[in-house]
């Protein structure tokens, strides 16, 4: 445990539905056994009082956050400093305090990454179909761009909102209805989590790869799995971001593996 003292760091998630988060236990346990005196508390912060709290956080000196929805892009106005990947991707997930000043970063491409090797996912020249075109969808796009894929194909529920992804990385639109090639990667970058809701009841490949960016298993996984595709939930990207996260607020730190073990000791 944590003993708070007057040199506590101050660290936080901004949002304003957040009471389900993992991010408190994620960030607490690893200050906890890594032993940096710092506490990781809920901002939860309605939309009409978020130009007041960011004044707030500076001026009790918030050493850092992540921040969700509805927040990663009215934040950047506040943000002195964007990284690369916050830039590429329009919207920052973790921020951190320089003297006074936000330094603006998101892990979400490089946490894809991270669990994709993690998972042995192997990409060459397999086709990449893509559900959705909001924020996971971009960072996603950007992660894809980062490990040398020329082009995908997207599916979205608003057609036009397709070609915002296109400064990013190739990208086709694509028609659902259309029977995905036996060696795709089909990736779901949007909320659907009832399979009367999927854009299309595929029927999987064995050689076809379906990832999931919901924490948890989900009927479209349940159902590439019966076919005997390669199944990935969001759990691993969760996890690789958030360690990112710590690492870019205290960097020389190895949070993942107390992060995953704690969450592992949780759910089972
Ligand atoms: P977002 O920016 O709000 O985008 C949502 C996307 O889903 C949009 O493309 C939207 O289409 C589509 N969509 C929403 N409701 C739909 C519906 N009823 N039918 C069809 N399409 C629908 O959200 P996001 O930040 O990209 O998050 C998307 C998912 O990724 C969420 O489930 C989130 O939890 C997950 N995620 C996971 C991680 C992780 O670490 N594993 C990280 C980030 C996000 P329109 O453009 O038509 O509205």
């Amino acid at each position: 445990m944590i003993e708070v003292n007057g040199d506590t760091q101050i660290l936080g998630l901004i949002g304003s539905d957040i009471s389900q988060s993992k991010s408190f236990q994620l960030h607490n346990i690893a200050c906890q056994q890594l032993d940096i005196n710092a506490v990781y508390i809920p901002f939860s912060i309605a939309k009409e009082n978020f130009t007041a709290s960011m004044r707030l956080l500076s001026s009790i000196n918030c050493f850092g956050a992540n921040v969700t929805l509805p927040f990663k892009q009215m934040i950047i106005p506040f943000i002195s400093q964007l990284t690369e990947d916050a830039i590429k991707i329009g919207a920052v997930n973790t921020i951190k305090n320089n003297d006074g000043k936000w330094i603006g970063h998101n892990t979400d491409a490089q946490g894809f990454i991270n669990a994709m090797k993690e998972m042995n996912v192997i990409w060459n020249d397999r086709p990449i179909y893509l559900w959705g075109a909001g924020g996971a969808a971009r960072a996603i796009c950007f992660a894809l761009q980062k490990i040398g894929i020329p082009s995908i194909y997207c599916w979205n529920r608003t057609e036009t909102k397709v070609e915002t992804l296109a400064d990013i990385i190739d990208i086709q639109a694509y028609e659902v209805s259309q029977t995905l090639p036996d060696n795709a990667i089909l990736i779901n970058c949007t909320p659907l989590e009832a399979i009367s809701k999927y854009p299309y009841q595929n029927n999987f490949t064995p050689y076809q790869t379906v990832i999931d960016l919901i924490y948890r298993e989900t009927p479209l996984l349940e159902k590439a799995r019966q076919h005997g595709a390669e199944t990935i939930n969001g759990f691993g990207m969760l996890l690789h971001q958030a360690a990112i996260a710590f690492q870019f607020w205290y960097p020389d730190t190895e949070p993942l593996s107390i992060m995953k073990q704690n969450i592992q000791e949780r759910h089972q």
